[in-house]
């Protein structure tokens, strides 16, 4: 129901409101008409349109997205699913005698904020520059979309990026620890946004998508789409190529993908891609791996600064790395010229351990036959 509001004279020169285009201001006053007495309305673009800017050639979705990367206009999700839009400061512009108490507040679940800085790296990354405008697609589905970074009306580039009919989506969910920053963000469209929820944006691919319908790059910033695919027809499964020519797909690249993020020194991906996949790690397995290799990448700096080369991942994976820190370290060997060779390898510890008559069993994990190696030299 619409109401009546009032506007305070400051409001005309309130400090952000007068960088907006005149457009987002007189939506933002609008809004005020449509809100409930808590300053809640459903966010409808079209019904907004059809509601303030009737016949204005205007994207209401980018407009409110620029109201609310200046803070204005809060796009809050609600227990559904849905979305609504919140004016947080309405109730200090407005005095109502008798409020109807609001049908949303009570289903509103959060608010959906992405720092401004994460904004403009994510507008960046998309190809759109500062002051310009330029299209994208959402990284799901391929439907169109558009970035603005708006300019101020001195015509200088302003902090804010809008974006219109796409939302910034966490690939990796926030509920999941998934963080807001760039490599995080991709653009979806609503529908692909809300049906995500908060699966993993691999999950939500494999899910949408009939596997083997082809190749799509798992790191990418939603441009690979772009002409290549209908916006109807299903965009392909993730897939990486190893470098002997196999495919790594499904919970494997996942888990692969996880790894390479932690183990962070990006040489050699495909080549550690036929690591990783001659090891398959099962997800327990994987974690184990994964803990490491982010150990790994913690020590690393300290390791190139001693003047040593840090292992590539391939390397790392094939000489089963990960298994150091958590074994007990191997003493010296007795032999009749003093002490062995550090054991660092796995044909080192075999030789090793058969001195004590003991051979990897068959089922027996790196790190178990490791400890009774220990035990028996001990
Ligand atoms: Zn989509």
């Amino acid at each position: 129901m619409a109401r009546i509001r009032t506007i305070k004279p400051e409001f005309w020169t309130d400090e952000v409101m007068v960088q907006m285009p005149f457009e987002a201001r007189l939506l933002f006053v609008g809004l005020w008409n449509f809100c409930d007495d808590y300053g809640y309305l459903a966010y409808e673009p079209e019904r907004i349109r059809l509601q303030v800017l009737p016949s204005d050639d205007v994207n209401i979705s980018e407009l409110i997205d620029l109201l609310s990367a200046a803070g204005r206009v809060e796009v809050t999700s609600l227990k559904n699913g849905g979305r609504a839009l919140h004016l947080p400061h309405f109730l200090e512009h407005q005095k109502i005698s008798h409020p109807t108490e609001s049908k949303i507040a009570p289903e509103v679940s959060g608010k959906v904020a992405i720092p401004l800085e994460v904004r403009r790296q994510v507008a960046s990354k998309h190809g759109c520059k500062p002051g310009e405008r330029a299209d994208a697609a959402c990284y799901y589905c391929g439907a169109p979309g558009s970035i603005w970074w708006v300019k101020t009306q001195k015509g200088r580039p302003s902090c804010w990026v809008a974006f219109g009919d796409l939302e910034l989506d966490h690939f990796h969910s926030e509920k999941e620890g998934g963080e807001a920053t760039e490599n995080n963000i991709v653009l979806a469209c609503r529908h692909c946004n809300r049906s995500k929820g908060t699966t993993h944006g691999f999950s939500f691919l494999l899910r949408k998508i009939p596997e083997d319908s082809g190749a799509l790059r798992p790191e990418g910033n939603g441009k690979e789409l772009k002409g290549k695919e209908d916006k109807h027809s299903a965009p392909a499964a993730p897939t990486l190529r190893t470098k002997n020519g196999k495919s790594l797909k499904g919970e494997h690249l996942e888990r692969f993908e996880k790894f390479w993020t932690a183990f962070n020194y990006k040489r050699g991906k495909a080549e550690a891609a036929d690591a990783w996949l001659s090891l398959s790690p099962d997800a327990a397995f994987a974690a184990q791996v994964i803990a490491a290799a982010a150990r790994e990448a913690k020590g690393r700096a300290a390791l190139v600064a001693s003047g040593q080369t840090p292992k590539m991942a391939q390397g790392w994976l094939s000489a089963r790395r990960f298994e150091d820190e958590d074994a007990p370290a191997l003493p010296p060997a007795k032999n009749g010229n003093g002490t062995c060779p550090p054991v660092t390898d796995e044909k080192g510890l075999i030789a090793y351990g058969a001195k004590f008559g003991l051979n990897p069993k068959a089922g027996e994990s790196w790190a178990q036959y490791r400890s009774r190696v220990v035990q028996a030299s001990a």
